[in-house]
């Protein structure tokens, strides 16, 4: 039985180590450069599909209790919180990210805000205004479908402010995200990045069936003409932003499977940094006992 426990537990180790690989082979480092990276490579994991499902679903367990006891410890009003921030181009498996990783906790404690264009209202304030106020409280998991950072990038590619407004937001944000982490509030920052030829069968698809039409939005077909221009939007983000503190982790999404599976992992990563312990009674634990026998 003893010999049993110690095959599995090293099973285990052996598995966590190459797990913790793909955050390590995802997070940007200086002289990182987008254009290198294959977006049909698929770093650290050598499965397939069906390898990467499975890889998917042996770790919801783990990841259901790590978030159970960060909610707990949340309830106090103190403790961290995690905010997850997605960005890609169109059709870069954003909204398979929502539906496959996050959907798959708890929503109970997470917090999911999907930025748009401004409204009348956000526009009459700084553009951190409206990201502020999404922040997650302690002991949630917050997810940023788009972020502050598409006011460096789209924002850039269309010329929506001068260029010395927007040249001063990456410091801005770097600011702003270090006041976040002193709030408790630890940000996993990941870009989905895709090809331009994955991206025109993306669309392609969405042209071809009934069921895909309310995905598909003509202005996509605009904005793919910028698409060099973004990239180098994207790049001047992950330059600029890519903090010891917050560093973005790039990963390439053309096989939305592997993408799911990294985007999981970094989850999982970053729950088992923080290892959320379960808080302690707030009430004399005895004497409720003895209340409760007394009834
Ligand atoms: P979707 O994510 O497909 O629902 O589209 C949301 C749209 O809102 C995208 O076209 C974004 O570029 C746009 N958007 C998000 N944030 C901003 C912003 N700060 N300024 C301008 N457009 C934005
Ligand atoms: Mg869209």
């Amino acid at each position: 039985m003893a010999k049993k426990n110690a095959k599995k537990s090293k099973k285990k180790d052996a598995k966590r180590a190459s797990d913790d690989s793909i955050s390590s082979a995802l997070r940007v480092t200086p002289g990182f450069q987008l254009s290198d990276l294959d977006p049909t490579a698929t770093p650290a994991f050598s499965g397939k599909k069906q390898d990467a499902a499975e890889a998917m679903e042996s770790t919801r367990a783990e990841i259901d209790d790590l978030q159970e006891r960060l909610y707990a410890g949340g309830r106090d009003g103190d403790g961290p919180a995690i905010l997850l921030v997605v960005q890609g181009m169109d059709t870069s498996g954003k909204g398979g990210i929502m539906r496959h990783v996050v959907g798959a906790v708890d929503p109970q404690g997470v917090k999911l805000h999907a930025f748009k264009a401004p409204t009348a209202e956000e526009r009459r304030h700084p553009f951190l205004w409206r990201i502020r106020r999404e922040l997650p409280e302690p002991g949630y998991i917050g997810v940023f479908d788009r972020s502050h950072y598409e006011d460096v990038l789209v924002v850039r590619v269309h010329d929506l402010v001068p260029p010395s407004t927007w040249g001063r937001r990456y410091g801005q944000i770097n600011t702003f995200e270090r006041s976040a982490n002193d709030k408790g509030i630890h940000l996993i920052k990941v870009m989905l990045h895709i090809s331009a030829d994955e991206q025109k069968a993306r669309l392609a698809e969405r042209l071809e069936r009934p069921d895909k039409y309310w995905k598909f939005n003509p202005g996509d077909i605009d904005e793919r003409e910028h698409w060099d221009h973004y990239q180098e939007a994207y790049q001047a983000v992950l330059d600029k932003t890519s903090t010891d503190e917050n560093p973005w982790y790039v990963v390439p999404a053309d096989r939305k499977w592997y993408a799911r599976l990294a985007v999981q992992q970094l989850l999982l990563d970053k729950l088992r940094e923080l290892d959320p312990g379960w808080p302690d009674a707030d009430f004399d634990v005895a004497e409720q006992k003895r209340r409760l026998a007394a009834t």
